[in-house]
């Protein structure tokens, strides 16, 4: 009998056992659970941008390791005209279970986590001598989800509250202090993740400003030079018209048409590349050109400037002609050209070839300018069409703003077509274009 009784107490105490395993088991599991859901927040905070999404992220978590059955985050935000609002998330109640309900405001109860100054963490907030105080609602608002338990945690950024995660459970005791130090550790780095996204935001904001305003610059300033430009050449038309050969004044009038298609082109640059900074395509404005005459024409005016360059043209072809934006390509060829000249500054030669390329790809007409120059130092050529970057050789020599390659690759890819670069540090280098050309049964 007593054998029984022991075995029976044996089996009790054994089953304890179990049960003790399973519950430490279970608390693991929970643990295990709550750390992943936070450490796969901390990872998204460190990544979202977007203010929106942040804080729901940041609702949704809280709310699922605290076990509470609705969770909200109350942000303040100001938008551009400099006015501050409060924007909320919510998790675990349908939107539409809040909408018709007022807005938070600085009672009793939620003044100490709009004002920074608290955690509030109640295991029956109906109990608490701060709740039903204040009027109009004394209380919850009619139509509230039931809250017993009740946690809110302000969140600050730069010692001032940004906002406040409030959770609520109809039944009480269901927030521990471990929920509390949880809410509070993300509420700091979720101060941190909201000032990056809001500082990207006014940074994206400054940009588009800065884009509106280089666009309405470049347009106000190609107006009045267009006609500077026209008028000048029709006086120097009438002039020589006239037979009026006063050297002094032609050559004025030459000197002024140049230096006006070269703003209008440094203008059109800058007006292409806010359009392209934008995410806005180049509307090409194309028509027929034939490219050796266009290269003829460009390669003359530059032998004029660049007295210590020796520029030879080398041609196989007839006419290339197709249908290209001439103002663009001009810039791009100009580009090349004028670069070749800047980078190779004890003067040499500069050659540039036109030819025609025909394959199974199609019918390509293909221009390259080559130096023998200072060339490219290999580190750089990878992002020698990037945006802003110019080689370490060339910005200690020569100024420059790293935009000129990057628009005519935007360019001469808007035709179809393709630029490359081929360089050798201390020797030279040689960039290659390639434009398609009508085939034959569209020619
Ligand atoms: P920028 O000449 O105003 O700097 P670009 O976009 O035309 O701008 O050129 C970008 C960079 O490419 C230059 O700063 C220079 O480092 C390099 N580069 C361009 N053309 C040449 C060349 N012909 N020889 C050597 N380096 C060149």
């Amino acid at each position: 009998m007593r054998a029984i009784v022991m075995l029976q107490q044996r089996a009790a105490a054994l089953e304890a056992e179990v049960e003790a395993h399973r519950q430490t088991e279970r608390a693991l599991l929970e643990q295990s659970t709550t750390l992943d859901a936070i450490h796969r927040l901390g990872q998204r905070l460190t990544a979202e941008l977007d203010l929106q999404r942040l804080v729901q992220a940041v609702t949704d978590t809280a709310t699922q390791v605290t076990g509470a059955e609705f969770g909200a985050f109350f942000y303040n935000v100001t938008n551009e005209s400099g006015e501050s609002y409060t924007l909320y998330a919510l998790s675990g109640v349908p939107r539409e279970a809040f909408a018709h309900l007022p807005m938070p405001r600085n009672t009793q109860v939620f003044g100490p986590t709009f004002r920074g100054e608290e955690i509030v963490r109640s295991d029956d907030i109906r109990t608490d001598p701060r709740y039903g105080k204040s009027p109009p609602h004394f209380g919850l608002p009619a139509g509230h989800p039931p809250v017993a338990s009740y946690l809110a945690v302000p969140v600050i950024s730069g010692g001032k509250p940004i906002g406040g995660l409030f959770f609520g459970h109809s039944r009480p005791g269901v927030f521990t202090e471990r929920a509390e130090r949880l809410v509070a550790g993300l509420a700091g780095q979720t101060a941190i993740a909201m000032d990056n996204a809001t500082l990207y935001q006014h940074a994206q904001d400054a940009i588009r400003m800065r884009d509106d305003f280089l666009m309405a610059v470049s347009h106000d300033l190609r107006t009045p030079l267009t006609v500077v430009l026209a008028q000048a050449q029709a006086v120097h038309r009438r002039m020589l018209h006239s037979g009026q050969h006063d050297e002094r004044i032609l050559s004025g009038l030459e000197s002024i048409q140049r230096r006006a298609r070269t703003m209008a082109a440094v203008i059109d640059e800058l007006s292409d590349t806010t359009r392209l900074e934008a995410g806005q395509e180049l509307s090409l404005d194309r028509d027929e050109l034939d490219l050796v005459v266009l290269v003829a024409e460009l390669v003359a005016a530059h032998r004029i400037s660049a007295e210590r360059h020796t520029f030879t043209v080398r041609c196989d072809e007839g006419p290339l002609v197709g249908q290209f934006d001439g103002v663009r390509l001009s810039r791009v060829i100009n580009n090349l050209l004028s670069n070749a000249v800047k980078y190779s500054p004890d003067g040499g030669p500069v050659e540039v070839r036109v030819g025609r390329e025909t394959g199974t790809g199609g019918n390509w007409a293909i221009v390259s300018v080559a130096d023998q120059g200072l060339g490219i130092p290999a580190g750089d050529l990878a992002r020698i069409f990037d945006r802003f970057h110019r080689a370490g050789n060339a910005s200690v020599r020569t100024t420059g703003t790293g935009i000129g390659l990057t628009t005519s690759k935007a360019i001469v890819e808007g035709h179809g077509g393709a630029i490359s670069v081929h360089s050798v540090e201390g020797v030279g280098s040689t960039f290659t274009m390639r434009l398609p050309l009508p085939t034959e049964r569209n020619a």
